[in-house]
């Protein structure tokens, strides 16, 4: 009876290294995008925040900034005046997640962002480096 629980063991702790390289290697959510007449939506913005764990008022601010346009977040989508493609749209929040998700130093996306006298920094949970973002 315990000879076959060790086995089990074994198995289970065997088919561990598999699932912890999956969730080692942070994917970029993909932003869908659609363009109805003269603007374009990110249908699923409100996941997008989620998944980088930002709130979404920071996320559409750099996004405003960037195409230097005007929109709004109504909960779920975020709608942009001016046609943006698909890929100008990934390009920008992949840019989004390497300046403020991403811990530079390990190269983690467990991180959190703190204010100090008018500066950020992003504050990594996972290895403690604690580095310059720049002014809010
Ligand atoms: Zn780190």
């Amino acid at each position: 009876m315990e000879k076959d629980y060790r086995k089990m063991l074994d198995r289970a702790y065997e088919e561990l290294p598999d699932q912890m390289e999956t969730t080692d290697r942070f994917q970029i959510p993909r932003a869908y995008v659609r363009q109805q007449g003269r603007r374009s939506y990110i249908m699923n913005f409100k996941e997008i925040a989620d998944e980088l764990r930002r709130d979404p008022k920071h996320l559409m601010k750099f996004l405003l900034n960037e195409t230097a346009t005007r929109g709004n977040f109504d909960g779920t989508r975020a709608r942009f005046q001016g046609r943006f493609s698909s890929d100008s749209i990934r390009n920008l929040i992949e840019i989004y997640t390497n300046k403020y998700v991403i811990c530079p130093v390990c190269n983690r996306p467990d991180t959190h962002i703190v204010r100090e006298r008018r500066l950020n920094f992003l504050q990594c949970d996972a290895c403690g480096a604690r580095s310059s973002i720049g002014k809010s």
